[in-house]
């Protein structure tokens, strides 16, 4: 931030209040990144006896509205117009900018999802304030109510923690798939006050005409992720992955090399410039463990790692280890799970 000279001078702390998450959509419905901004923007909130408030546009957003509150949520700030069915940056924007403006938010928190990096800075621009971008930690200080915003840096060997003393809001995106979707709240008291917003035309300038999906696989809402790196040799080793994960209801990821290689499409890289995942169990297969590719999946809750090599890294992370060829451990890994599917008592004799 040093080098950065802001038109205005700094603002006055005290007169921002409270905490301010966008609610990304897709398709009519809350993105999983968007509730996992709600779970951060409550913790923070209540540390220091603040709102949360969340932002959330669309063509007809009363039904995420209500979801958002289901979460907790204690102020819902919404606009609705058929021309904000979508994510457009301009009106996006402008709409939210206005609100940050209205309300002097004193922390506000966007997922680091493409449209959200492009959100985050906009806003930031429109308001004075600055972003610390990608962060995969996110706290408060109580006295101060300074935001710790973390981000891992040099090619995630170490942590960098951001403060912005003198500018308001403290903006951050956070990467998704780090934070916890929060439980749904028993009975929900959120205050929803949604405007219908008309767009001045000169912010409409690129018309939508069609939108097409890409077909490419979302790990973050796997339970189960089987992944392969380069100890598999070879592009066809992905077939015994896509068999396992087959098995056992999963998908499969792929370390950043062996996407590199042209083995799998980059959609399945798990990492720091991959996804983020935090399945129930994560299989990692011929993955040695570097920074780079543990940042992605060090929050699975179970981790199995299949390797030759005693002494990887991986090994550290692991809550099971199978020290053996990949290529002799899957198969009789799949050939066990279909014994047990046919028989299960058969299978629990052996
Ligand atoms: C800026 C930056 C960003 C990066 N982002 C990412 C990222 O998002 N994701 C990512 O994954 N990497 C990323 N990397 C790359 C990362 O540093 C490592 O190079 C990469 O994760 C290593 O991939 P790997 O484990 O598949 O390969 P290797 O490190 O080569 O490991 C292969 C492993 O397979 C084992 N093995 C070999 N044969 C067998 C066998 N037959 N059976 C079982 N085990 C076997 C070996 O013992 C070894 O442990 C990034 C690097 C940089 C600099």
């Amino acid at each position: 931030m040093a080098g950065i000279k802001f038109a205005t001078p700094a603002a006055k702390p005290d007169e921002y209040r409270n905490v301010f998450v966008f609610l990304e959509t897709r398709e009519d419905k809350l993105i999983k990144p968007a509730l996992e901004m709600i779970g951060v923007g409550k913790k923070i909130a209540d540390k220091v006896g603040e709102k949360l408030y969340c932002v959330l546009l669309g063509k007809d957003i009363k039904k995420e509205a209500d979801e958002a509150a289901s979460y907790g949520c204690d102020v819902i700030l919404g606009a609705e117009s058929p021309d904000l069915g979508t994510y457009r940056t301009l009106p996006y924007s402008r709409i939210i900018s206005d609100f940050v403006k209205e309300e002097k938010p004193n922390i506000f928190l966007i997922p680091a999802t493409r449209n959200g990096r492009d959100l985050a800075s906009r806003i930031a621009v429109s308001c004075e304030a600055g972003v610390t971008a990608d962060c995969t930690e996110l706290d408060i200080e109580q006295d101060t109510r300074i935001l710790s915003a973390n981000r891992p840096t040099y090619g995630e060997s170490m942590l960098a923690e951001i403060l912005c003393k003198k500018h308001r809001p403290q903006m951050a995106t956070a990467r998704p798939g780090i934070f916890p979707v929060p439980e749904k709240v028993k009975s929900p008291k959120g205050e929803i006050r949604i405007k219908k917003a008309n767009i001045d035309p000169s912010l409409l300038k690129k018309e939508v005409l069609e939108f097409r999906k890409k077909n490419t696989v979302d790990l973050t809402d796997s339970k189960v992720v089987v992944s392969g790196g380069m100890g598999l040799g070879k592009p066809e080793g992905f077939g015994i992955l896509k068999e396992l994960a087959g098995e056992i209801g999963g998908v499969v990821g792929s370390s950043r090399p062996a996407v590199d290689m042209g083995w799998i499409t980059r959609d399945h890289q798990v990492g720091q410039t991959g996804q983020t995942v935090r399945p129930r169990l994560y299989i990692a297969a011929g993955i040695s463990g570097k920074i780079q590719h543990i940042m992605g999946m060090k929050n699975s809750e179970t981790i199995l790692s299949i390797n030759t090599d005693p002494g990887a890294e991986i090994l550290k992370y692991s809550d099971y280890v199978i020290n053996a060829d990949l290529y002799e451990a899957i198969p009789a890994l799949i050939n066990s799970i279909r014994e047990k599917k046919k028989s299960p008592a058969a299978a629990a004799k052996k």
